[in-house]
């Protein structure tokens, strides 16, 4: 940003230079010549508020042109000329990052937005944190890095780790400043993110010049500036009428090496403002600090029906927390960065016709209806079965067959029915008739009082059969190889799986006579099987299906236990004992085993050859505290030594790495760190634990 004198001076100057007949080619006269012109360019670009004509413009372009290619030696890298790149890109060299780019979770209501709230306090631990709000441009993302206030890279965002140097089209688009005053503010190397976008009304003046001139109209502004930008000619991103918001540093460094995101840059709104001030254009005018997440989403609604005239496309705002301490403290996920959020605007809407409802037996043989709709396209996917829950939600919104349904799905979210159209009845509707029986085996279904949900009780129901075994083989329970939902259909149908026991006994010869099975793929699944009998105690019990009981709680219960047979003696109080085991869980499974069928079928398993208890070596991979995280020991260690540290991150379910590099999370540093240290805190992501911390994390 320019300050009022500034902009007086420059505009001063630009009626000196337009009134001069001749230009000589001295080193000051160039230097204002560029200025001058790089300030224009500003106006026009960044502002979108000229204060000259272009024709005037392009005189004094046309004049340093004509200097720098007659003196070569007075041309500098940040000359508006150099916008202009001659030839053509061959290929796209590859260059890493600073920092790595991640994506952004999503997040569509207000209940999202809680839970991220509640999930940051606790990262930080703190009672208050401050959000920045600003929209999701809906473009290419772009990461550009300055150097001694020179552009001197700009790269597409790639795997996240790496992308495409694009530095010469980016150069070609005027927003971005070729020389930003970034020293002003101590920095001496930055990486800054952004994303570039085609103004709406730009894109559609655009495709209405194409179509006067009989060529194909683009599709939409968002692939069209993705596209433009790794053009191979630069002149193509700049007739394309690129811009670039710019609005994250993601790396920033004094002359020393030392990391000013953590030291001088304070929250994100400051980062945005030295942007703004450094001449780029930023969501500064559009974004909002707010104080809680309440705010947080009352400015987001107000920005529902703003986007429509929001001259950008925007699918959604981002939400930020706006100290940079404590985005810090969130850290990241090998995904997306704990401190940021999307929220995505309305979920898209369709209206279709309920043709019938089915009914589903579930494995702990709950019924759920299922609504089968006209197949309607919605949000990237064709719709024609959506679960309607159970029987109170059908009659709360009054669902009847044959009405118009408005269907919703919000990103990646399962579709489901909002409500119907009651408009346009034509009498023709009538309710769902609910059946009283099993859909499967017809016994009687029953409804305890407290629940929403009718079941089928019949443990021999051949549907809950199906549902059960398909869980058993899930890659969450024992997690067998080479037998899918349906092979366990086609193995149920031809009778050769009555209960979940017969996955022991199946009838290898028969099976390699079937269609479809060779000798290659019935040694697998054979395999597969054998190799289910060795799983640690907790798949078995989770394989089991018993209600409430999933991967977290048959872990916290596996731990506590020596032999599956040890659950089947124990009582509710004996349960709750246990950590994380509440008299709903307890419940549930001392009712399990009440059941003989599901005694015999542990016997079975057992004698089968199933492993039913705790051994040492699974018990050591127990946690998984540290699941998906990466660590890195440095420095001479004084409360472990670094092979007792490297055993606890496994066991703990994390994972070691060998160098500093931006998919480090922690880096644990002892006493006398060096140049690890050093590397690491100049990647911003990655976060420098004591001993102390690291044994607390695990603790
Ligand atoms: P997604 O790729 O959908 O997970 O969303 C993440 C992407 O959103 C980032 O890589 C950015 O390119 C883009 N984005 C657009 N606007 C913003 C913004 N204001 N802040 C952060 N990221 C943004
Ligand atoms: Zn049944």
């Amino acid at each position: 940003m320019y300050s009022i004198e500034e902009q007086q001076k420059f505009n001063a100057l630009t009626q000196k230079l337009l009134g001069k007949s001749v230009y000589l080619a001295l080193p000051e006269f160039i230097q204002d010549l560029r200025n001058t012109i790089n300030y224009h360019d500003w106006r026009y670009y960044v502002l979108s508020e000229p204060v000259i004509t272009d024709y005037d413009y392009d005189k004094l372009f046309a004049v340093l042109k004509r200097i720098e290619s007659a003196n070569p030696s007075l041309q500098t890298p940040d000359s508006p000329t150099q916008r202009v790149a001659r030839g053509l890109t061959s290929e796209f060299e590859s260059v890493q990052h600073l920092a790595a780019m991640l994506s952004l979770e999503n997040s569509y209501n207000q209940g999202d937005l809680n839970d991220f709230d509640r999930k940051t306090k606790e990262l930080t631990n703190t009672e208050h944190t401050e959000y920045c709000v600003e929209p999701k441009f809906d473009g290419s993302s772009i990461a550009l890095v300055y150097e001694n206030d020179l552009l001197v890279r700009a790269a597409t965002r790639g795997d996240g780790t790496a992308g495409d140097d694009i530095t010469n089209n980016a150069k070609a688009l005027p927003s971005i400043p070729l020389r930003a005053p970034f020293s002003k503010y101590g920095i001496h190397k930055i990486e800054i993110r952004g994303e570039v976008i085609i103004q709406r009304s730009v894109f559609e003046k655009m495709n209405e010049e194409r179509k006067r001139k009989g060529e194909k109209v683009f599709q939409n502004a968002r692939n069209t500036a993705s596209g433009s930008l790794r053009t191979k000619d630069p002149n193509e991103s700049r007739a394309r009428n690129l811009e670039a918001i710019l609005y994250h540093i993601s790396f920033a460094e004094d002359a020393g090496g030392n990391n000013l995101l953590k030291e001088k840059l304070v929250s994100h709104f400051h980062c945005i403002e030295i942007l703004y001030n450094c001449g780029f254009k930023t969501p500064i005018h559009e974004m909002r600090v707010c104080q809680n997440i309440d705010d947080v989403h009352l400015f987001i609604q107000t920005w529902d029906s703003k986007r429509h005239i929001f001259n950008i496309d925007t699918d959604g705002m981002v939400v930020k927390v706006n100290s940079l301490q404590q985005q810090q403290q969130c850290g990241s996920t090998t995904h997306h960065p704990r401190w940021a959020i999307a929220y995505k605007f309305a979920a898209k809407q369709a209206h279709s016709k309920l043709l019938k409802v089915e009914f589903q037996v579930g494995r702990t043989g709950a019924v759920t209806p299922v609504a089968k709709i006209e197949p309607v396209p919605l949000a990237g996917v064709t719709i024609s079965s959506i679960s309607l829950h159970n029987e109170d939600f059908i009659s709360e919104k009054d669902i009847k067959i044959n009405d118009t349904v408005i269907v919703e799905r919000a990103g990646e979210v399962i579709p489901y029915i909002v409500g119907v159209v009651e408009t346009l009845r034509t009498g023709a509707e009538y309710p769902v008739d609910f059946p009283r029986q099993c859909p499967s085996c017809n016994s009687p279904l029953i409804k305890p009082d407290e629940e929403a949900v009718w079941r089928c009780d019949n443990a021999d129901c051949p549907a809950q059969t199906e549902e059960r075994v398909i869980h058993y083989v899930s890659k969450d329970a024992m997690d067998i190889d080479g037998c899918g939902r349906e092979t366990v259909i086609e193995f149920i149908q031809r009778g050769y799986i009555k209960t979940i026991e017969d996955l022991y006994r199946l009838p290898y010869e028969q099976i390699l006579g079937l269609e479809g099975w060779k000798e290659k793929s019935v040694n697998n699944l054979k395999a597969g099987i054998e190799d289910s009998k060795n799983r640690p105690l907790w798949r078995l019990l989770n394989a089991l299906g018993i209600r409430h009981v999933g991967v977290t709680t048959s872990k916290d219960i596996s731990n506590h236990i020596h032999s599956i047979f040890d659950l089947a003696k124990m009582s509710v109080d004996d349960l709750t004992n246990i950590e994380g085991i509440g008299p709903k869980v307890a419940q549930s499974i001392v009712g399990f085993f009440h059941n003989s069928g599901n005694t015999h079928l542990l016997e079975e398993l057992h004698a089968l050859g199933v492993n039913t208890i705790n051994r040492a070596e699974d018990a050591r991979s127990k946690n998984n505290k540290l699941e998906g995280k990466t660590f890195l020991f440095t420095g001479s260690l004084q409360q472990f030594t670094r092979d007792r540290a490297k055993q606890l991150v496994e066991e703990n379910g994390g994972k070691l790495l060998s160098g500093v590099s931006a998919n480090l999370n922690y880096l644990v540093v002892g006493e006398d760190a060096g140049s690890k240290l050093a590397k690491a805190q100049k990647i911003p992501s990655i976060i420098v634990l004591s001993e102390d911390d690291f044994l607390n994390m695990i603790a």
